[in-house]
């Protein structure tokens, strides 16, 4: 196949000051959980991108200099050259397909609480360190001699960082995580010398960055900012109209304008809260202000959508984080005229809370994902098929429905039973529910590969029971039978069932997803804390009922500052109107009542209601898997080797945790047993000689 004429501007190469990028796919810095702790996986996982097209290829936030870094958040370091070596292999990765290396320099300022190294933090103003964790560190104010400093240890980290062979180096001022922004917003900079007070002066230091870093590796490298588009902080924050004189004022002096949003919140909203292409009004009409390339970010997973930003004028180059983590191979998929093909990012932000619990991000639609090095998984090539012919999968929800995927591309005989009437199991059905209508994707990709596979069969209206799997004949079996919610309010807070009097009508999330609705006031009692609690509500509220939200959590949907949604979640409720009742806990649900206590002191309340949502915890439908060990002496005379139970039937947990596991399955089928063998490598730290 090749590619559509339509799609040949984003072909076209572009040129940032020195180096040209061969195409204008721009993969933007991103996080990725492994960082320094794990460099071999994350330079793997950027190599991949190049493999798959990307015309430019950057680095997670790397910090330039340890007298500011964010312990606990694991990103890369540049402190001094003892890291060169790291972030050479990262290059080298990147360069493997002609993509241009880029690495983000991001000096923290007031962003940086510096807990590991135990340096004062340095800011434009002292005040107060701002981070996601509250720190209780004040930053100092800079004197004109740190501001010195400063700029000389910009000069030595692009030194290292050309010597490391990155061909961009991106100055990081967005998000609220880089020094440049904290200079040019009058929130963080309140100074009243030549770096304070007007825009000019508060743009100071970025320029004296830019053109020092031009100075010292210009000859051979692009030198890049990255600004949000709009700081969103009231009155004093930095503004989309400030941005746009701080880019007229400074036009020409960095290679390429990279432009952001907001804070991360802001500029990686979820599909809830954010559609693709959603900063398009901010960027428009920048491109006018300068003739240096600008890049911007919206999710984007659409050609069509790409396109039309380049031809409209309003980018130079599609950025891309997530959509490039969910398929890094989109550009090559254009290319080659699969568009169909391109797994698209659903926007659930799962890869983002791999950063925020410092563990190592994994990505709901592209299983592979830090684990191309790990257990060298590539996201789209896969070993023929083991020993064995045939595999029996049972249930076609994410974990089905990915087994089957991974399984028909290897080469086996698969059959895929569902007991219901259409694919996609949990995903077809919460994908109804409000702002999750992008999580049909995770079906949409994997029901579009299975139709091409001769050799995967779908068989609806399948209930299977151990009788009949033994009789099918086939040899390996995937359970992927799913999971339900508890009706007995047992989760984190009650580990054994409340009481529920029989009266009060009681609901779980896959009664109202099936149709059956309460009426009237409604208490939901939320144990779960991810999205679940308040998109039930959400729900609710335009059903026409009064609702009341109980969760023994601090914060409504708790979990989700791992994924940056929970103000925007707490926000919407708030609206909305719902009654929201945090530190509290369920109880007892009475005939016309619920009694709940404070979490702390345990003061009881009555609060009335017509109806009760619990939504807590669920249990994995594992029958069919016990059914099948009880007869497993049978397996043999049945012709059946294996048998597996997979996904949220094993242990409920969110979708990615499904695809991994299917695909895992997949990959594991008929390779040799590790036995007690670590299941993946490792770097471990070189130990000191002395
Ligand atoms: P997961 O997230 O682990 O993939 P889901 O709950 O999304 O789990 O999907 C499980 C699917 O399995 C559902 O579509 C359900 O209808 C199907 N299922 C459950 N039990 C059986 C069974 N015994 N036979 C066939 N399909 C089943
Ligand atoms: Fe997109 Fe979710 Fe994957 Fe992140 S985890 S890249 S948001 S699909």
């Amino acid at each position: 196949m090749t590619r559509d004429p339509r799609y040949d501007v984003l072909f076209e190469p572009v040129q940032i000051g020195p180096v040209t990028a061969k195409n204008r796919f721009y993969q933007v810095p991103h996080c990725n959980g492994g960082g320094y702790r794990d460099p071999s996986a994350a330079a793997e996982m950027r190599r991949i991108k190049s493999e798959g097209g990307w015309g430019v290829i950057f680095t997670e936030q790397t910090e330039m200099h340890h007298s500011s870094e964010i312990t606990p958040f694991i990103e890369l370091r540049l402190w001094d050259d003892q890291d060169i070596p790291m972030l050479a292999k990262m290059s080298d990765k990147m360069h493997t397909h002609d993509a241009l290396a880029g690495i983000q320099l991001a000096y923290s300022g007031i962003n940086g609480p510096n807990l590991y190294t135990r340096e004062v933090p340095l800011g434009p103003t002292a005040l107060p360190i701002l981070t996601f964790t509250s720190d209780p560190v004040q930053a100092r104010a800079m004197t004109r001699r740190d501001i010195q400093d400063l700029r000389r240890w910009y000069r030595n980290a692009a030194r290292r960082a050309k010597r490391a062979g990155f061909d961009l180096i991106c100055l990081y001022g967005a998000h609220g995580f880089g020094v440049i922004q904290h200079f040019l917003s009058r929130a963080t900079n309140q100074r009243s010398d030549e770096y304070g007070g007007s825009l000019e002066n508060r743009s100071r230091l970025m320029r004296e960055l830019i053109e020092e870093v031009k100075d010292e590796v210009g000859d051979s490298c692009g030198v890049t900012v990255r600004l949000s588009l709009d700081e969103l902080s009231g009155e004093h924050g930095f503004s989309n109209t400030e941005l746009r004189d701080v880019i007229e004022m400074n036009a020409e002096v960095p290679d390429l304008w990279d432009l952001a949003h907001g804070s991360w919140e802001n500029c990686s909203g979820a599909s809830r809260f954010k559609p693709e292409a959603a900063q398009e009004n901010l960027v428009r009409g920048i491109k006018s202000l300068t003739s240096k390339p600008v890049v911007g970010v919206g999710r984007f997973t659409s050609p069509d959508t790409m396109v039309r930003q380049i031809n409209s004028g309003v980018l130079d180059f599609i950025g891309a984080a997530r959509p490039s983590i969910a398929d890094p191979f989109i550009p090559n998929k254009i290319d080659e005229g699969r568009v169909e093909d391109i797994r698209e990012c659903i926007g659930c932000n799962i890869c983002i809370s791999g950063d925020m619990t410092m563990s190592i991000s994994r990505c709901t639609q592209n299983p592979t994902f830090m684990e191309e090095w790990r257990k060298g998984w590539h996201p789209e090539k896969i070993q023929a098929k083991g020993d064995s012919e045939s595999v029996l999968v049972v249930g076609a929800g994410p974990a089905g429905l990915e087994a089957a995927t991974a399984l028909g591309a290897r080469g086996y005989t698969v059959a895929l039973a569902e007991a219901g009437t259409e694919l996609g199991g949990r995903v077809a059905k919460e994908c109804q529910l409000p702002g999750l209508a992008a999580w049909g994707r995770v079906r949409d990709y994997r029901e579009f590969q299975i139709q091409k596979m001769p050799n995967v069969d779908v068989y609806f209206d399948s209930f299977l029971s151990a009788g009949d799997v033994m009789e099918f004949g086939f040899q390996n079996i995937a359970i992927a039978t799913g999971a339900t919610w508890r009706k007995d309010g047992v989760a984190r807070y009650h580990l054994h069932p409340i009481t529920v009097e029989q009266s009060m009508p009681v609901f779980t999330p896959d009664d109202i997803m099936a149709g059956n609705c309460p009426k009237g006031k409604v208490v939901i009692y939320d144990d779960d804390h991810y999205y679940m609690g308040g998109v039930i509500a959400e729900l609710m509220v335009s059903n026409g009922c009064t609702v009341s939200l109980v969760t023994p959590s601090a914060y409504v949907s708790d979990w989700t500052h791992n994924t940056l949604e929970q103000a925007f979640i707490q926000k919407k409720l708030i609206e909305l109107g719902v009654d929201i009742l945090v530190t509290r806990a369920v109880t007892r649900v009475g005939c016309d009542h619920v009694e709940i206590e404070c979490t702390y002191s345990g003061q009881n309340q009555q609060i009335s209601a017509d109806a009760v949502v619990l939504i807590t915890s669920r249990v994995g439908n594992d029958s069919l898997w016990r059914d099948m060990l009880a007869c497993e002496s049978e397996w043999h005379g049945a012709g059946i080797k294996s048998v597996k139970v997979i996904g949220d039937a094993q242990a409920p947990a969110p979708i990615a945790w499904a695809t991994y596991a299917g695909h895992r399955f997949a990959r594991e089928l008929d390779e040799p047993d590790i036995g007690d063998d670590l299941p993946f490598r490792r770097e471990v730290s070189a130990l000191a000689s002395d």
